[in-house]
């Protein structure tokens, strides 16, 4: 059987017993679908990404672009690929209706994306990046820009690029050096990009850079930074002519190999124009926006990406025969067994399925909080999915990307040493996967984030507003019949988690920042286990529910359902543990790493 991608059960389990779409789509501004023409919106995309998508996806890994005549010449089969996502209107999917979009959900979207990432990450990274460009356009642009460009991007005739990063600035955006001259109802732009995806290609008639610059004399760090749109080809009259932006070099990249990732010089000639997106000096939080989309972008990337590693080794568990059960591991007059009938394999595949499935649901969660954040029928509700989504947002973005790796590598694990050649596709999905932890900020810059900024904010509201969510589930599942005791795990969790929350923000206000942070990235996996805890019980509930009702039986799909039980189990009895231990080196401030001097290595 194909690879499915992403399980279509899984999904509309998610969707409709898990997430209750059917709520969602009362909401007034999402009154032109409903769950019909839903489908059918997710249909169109599962089926792009099975029938085109994954079937060129090895070779647009094999061969990268291309840096010639100085142009950047992507894989000929993404030129048949990119108007098919195009036709799909993925770009503008949640923009309202007026501005060319189709006013879906995000967790619709988000939900339909899954497919097309799983499909090929890098074909689907055009679009991500088109979309998140085109609004930042639509919400902080002039009238005049808005009209100039947003057209084109939500069409796709144009592509867009968020352009930050610096040679010397990847992680502290502070040091950005990019300047800009005001000259007249433009800018004149000069400075260096580095890693700018989509920066360069043959598959659109232009580009739409968005730059984060200094106008000159701005103040230092990021209160001094503004945001510009820069068109690779500026439109003058009916023309669209070169604007002075240069590739200088093509990064040769591991993984997500259909996209280019390129070094851009701007204002080589002294004629690269610029518009000021907003007001100045605030581009850093008006790029929030972007980075923020892009970081549930990334989680979503990670999970999709896993999916597919875990349908790889579940299906080749079921086909390879390789030895004996374990208590007739000598006998060989015996047939051999498929690898999927030794425990071990088990494990690996159920660790998969936990963190897969796990992690979709927290993605579609955080989908369905963005949706809140805008449409939810009062403002307190919105102001409350908000502040949820500000908190969650690092583990949405983290949990998939290191997980997600971790995944991926069971699944490689698994193929034996046919995984290890790159035959078989469980390399390549381990290549694409890495990116995961570093691009929109790394793991690490996530775990300095939830700590130091998220749980902290209005003095951990937000946080308390989740243990209350927690506690919610956890009382679901007695309702529903769910073991009292993995409840009862997830309960002492949501009391560590507060406590030592409540501890190290008082050693953060009693000046002792660096020993508040010193184990931001303990503090950030104990979190991920807690938050996927949380997710599991609630998938747990809806199960252990439907199976009392029958339901399983009825549709003839009781396995999944008990599938789903086995899972919950496995991440609430062997991970939810961990908590403590990794909650102790946070509390003790652990030092073995604080005191290590550069020079004792
Ligand atoms: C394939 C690819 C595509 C990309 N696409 C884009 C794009 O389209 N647009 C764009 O603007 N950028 C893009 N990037 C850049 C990406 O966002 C940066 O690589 C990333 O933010 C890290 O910056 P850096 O590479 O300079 O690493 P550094 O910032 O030098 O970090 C190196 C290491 O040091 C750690 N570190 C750094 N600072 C701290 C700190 N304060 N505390 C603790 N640890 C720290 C990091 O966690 C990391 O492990 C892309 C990168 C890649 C590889």
């Amino acid at each position: 059987m194909p690879n499915p991608l992403i399980s279509d059960r899984e999904l509309a389990f998610l969707l409709d017993e898990v997430l209750d779409l059917h709520a969602v789509l009362a909401w007034p501004a999402f009154a032109e679908h409903d769950r019909a023409s839903v489908e059918a919106y997710l249909d169109a995309c599962r089926r792009l990404a099975r029938e085109a998508l994954w079937p060129s996806y090895r070779a647009i890994d094999a061969e990268p672009p291309v840096f010639r005549d100085g142009r950047v010449h992507v894989h000929p089969r993404l030129s048949e690929l990119w108007p098919k996502l195009r036709e799909l209107g993925i770009i503008g999917a949640t923009r309202p209706v007026a501005v060319g979009g189709q006013a879906l959900p995000l967790t619709v979207s988000l939900a339909a994306q899954l497919y097309l990432m799983a499909g090929n990450l890098s074909a689907y990274g055009y679009a991500g990046l088109t979309s998140g460009a085109g609004h930042l356009v639509e919400v902080f642009g002039s009238a005049e820009l808005r009209a100039r460009y947003l057209p084109q991007m939500y069409e796709g005739r144009w592509t867009g690029t968020m352009a930050l990063t610096e040679p010397h600035a990847g992680s502290s955006l502070a040091d950005l050096t990019t300047v800009a001259v005001p000259a007249g109802d433009h800018y004149l732009l000069t400075g260096a990009k580095i890693f700018i995806s989509g920066g360069d290609h043959d598959l659109a008639e232009n580009i739409v850079h968005m730059v984060l610059a200094r106008i000159v004399g701005a103040p230092p760090g990021v209160r001094g930074i503004s945001l510009f749109l820069v068109p690779a080809r500026r439109p003058e009259g009916d023309r669209l002519v070169p604007n002075d932006v240069r590739v200088t070099g093509l990064i040769h990249k591991i993984g997500w190999r259909g996209i280019p990732s390129l070094a851009l010089s701007f204002g080589d000639e002294g004629d690269c124009r610029g518009w000021l997106v907003g007001e100045p000096h605030r581009g850093l939080t008006y790029m929030f926006q972007m980075m923020n989309e892009a970081r549930i972008m990334i989680g979503a990337n990670g999970v999709a990406t896993a999916s597919v590693g875990y349908h790889e080794s579940l299906a080749y568990a079921r086909e390879r025969p390789q030895g004996r059960p374990a208590d007739a591991r000598a006998d060989a007059t015996r047939p051999q067994i498929p690898i999927i009938e030794h425990a071990d394999v088990r494990r690996m595949l159920l660790r998969q399925k936990a963190i897969v499935e796990g992690g979709l649901g927290l993605v579609l969660h955080a989908a369905r909080l963005a949706d809140a954040s805008e449409h939810a029928p009062t403002a307190e509700e919105q102001a409350r999915a908000r502040r949820q989504l500000d908190l969650l947002t690092p583990i949405v973005k983290t949990f998939p990307a290191e997980r997600g790796f971790e995944a991926n590598a069971l699944a490689l694990q698994i193929h034996g040493g046919y995984g290890y050649s790159s035959e078989y596709v469980p390399e390549a999905l381990l290549r694409d996967q890495k990116l995961n932890t570093i691009h929109e900020g790394t793991s690490g810059i996530q775990g300095l984030d939830l700590l130091g900024r998220k749980a902290m904010a209005e003095g951990g509201l937000a946080l308390r507003e989740l243990i209350a969510d927690v506690e919610a589930v956890c009382a679901r599942a007695a309702t529903a019949g769910v073991d009292e005791a993995w409840a009862a795990a997830l309960r002492e969790a949501s009391a560590t988690v507060g406590g030592l929350t409540a501890a190290l923000g008082a050693r953060g206000l009693g000046g002792d920042v660096a020993g508040m942070l010193l184990h931001s990235a303990d503090y950030l996996e104990l979190c991920s286990i807690w938050v996927i805890g949380w997710q599991w019980l609630a998938q747990a509930a809806v199960a252990r529910a439907a199976l009392a009702a029958g339901r399983g039986e009825a549709r003839g799909d009781a396995g999944f359902y008990e599938g789903k039980l086995a899972a919950a189990q496995y991440w609430l009895r062997t991970e939810l543990p961990r908590i403590p231990h990794l909650a102790a080196l946070c509390r003790d401030a652990e030092d073995s790493y604080a005191r290590m001097r550069p020079d004792w290595f």
